[in-house]
């Protein structure tokens, strides 16, 4: 297994101007593991409750993710719902229903412990350290935090901010992160807190990568139709760490191409509610989008 995700996997309840999806399979580790699974082994750390459907967890074992990490826990499934702006740029959390997903605090399966890659979802920050802790000598650890634990468990974030390479926030997350408004500013005190990779989403206006004083730019794809954006962050996690967990290499060029393929990811995601549009992606899909993308942002002077 080339990849450890740790996150939540439950149930999502979405408004969008486009519709509602009603208890669908979601959480911020199926949409990393998905996209992930485009390019690696993945194995996801994760509980579900006796409530949580077979076909749920036939579909994650049929994209060929490790579940030895899964546990199925008595009580119900973790459930959060949502309802978008008109403009789907920001939402509002209906509710969050942590159940099982409250107390988890699991043991890494031995065979999860010399995981080169590890993901730690958007959780609470001492359960990214207990998982963490229990590694040994990863390559590359990536990060994913919200504005809910910058305010409420600032030194804990700081504990595992000072243990990661990688940092996925997005640009208010960065702003509040690092007291500061100027986005390069931001970057340059997050480096001083630990992670030397900084990926700052900005929605439908693309991504920004600051990595060893160089930055670059990602635009998200332009699509006619967006129709959820739930999740689309943890699927660029996915894409981006997927593909580096193939390549190996974590360079500049890499990083970038990391930084293209988490976009391409992430297009496909908010094209459908829920993981639709995943359960039917094809490695040509992705390969055709990324080349899009190339197209997209070369130019010439001439
Ligand atoms: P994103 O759109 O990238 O913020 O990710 C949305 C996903 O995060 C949804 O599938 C939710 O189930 C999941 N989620 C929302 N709130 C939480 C939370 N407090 N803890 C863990 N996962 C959450």
């Amino acid at each position: 297994m080339n990849l450890l995700v740790v996150g939540s996997i439950g149930f999502d309840t979405v408004e969008t101007p486009h519709g509602k999806s009603e208890k669908a399979l979601g959480g911020t580790a199926v949409y990393c593991s998905v996209a992930a699974s485009y390019f690696t082994k993945v194995g996801m750390v994760a509980a579900v409750g006796t409530d949580f459907p077979e076909q749920h967890t036939e579909f994650l074992r049929q994209k060929g993710i490790d579940l030895t990490g899964l546990m199925t826990l008595p009580g119900e499934t973790f459930h959060w719902g949502g309802r978008y702006h008109p403009d789907m740029n920001g939402r509002d959390t209906l509710f969050t229903h942590l159940n099982v997903f409250q107390d988890f605090k699991p043991t890494l399966p031995k065979s999860y412990c010399s995981a080169p890659l590890v993901f730690l979802g958007n959780i609470h920050p001492q359960l990214q350290l207990h998982v963490l802790e229990q590694v040994q000598a990863p390559k590359l650890v990536a990060l994913d935090t919200m504005n809910y634990w910058i305010e409420g468990t600032p030194d804990l974030l700081k504990e595992v901010l000072k243990k990661v390479d990688i940092l996925f926030v997005n640009d208010e997350e960065a702003r509040q992160l690092a007291g500061e408004m100027n986005l390069l500013r931001a970057a340059r005190k997050i480096w001083s807190m630990g992670p030397r990779i900084i990926v700052i989403k900005k929605g439908e206006h693309g991504a920004l990568l600051f990595y060893e004083g160089d930055i670059f730019f990602a635009p998200a794809y332009p699509l006619e139709n967006v129709v959820d954006p739930t999740g689309a962050g943890d699927t660029f996690a996915g894409g981006f760490m997927g593909y580096l967990a193939t390549s190996q290499n974590f360079d500049h060029n890499h990083l970038r191409c990391a930084m293209i393929y988490g976009s391409t990811l992430a297009s496909f995601a908010v094209e459908d509610f829920s993981i639709e549009k995943l359960r039917t992606l094809q490695e040509r899909d992705i390969f055709e989008r990324f080349a899009a993308f190339q197209r997209l942002t070369q130019f010439s002077r001439e």
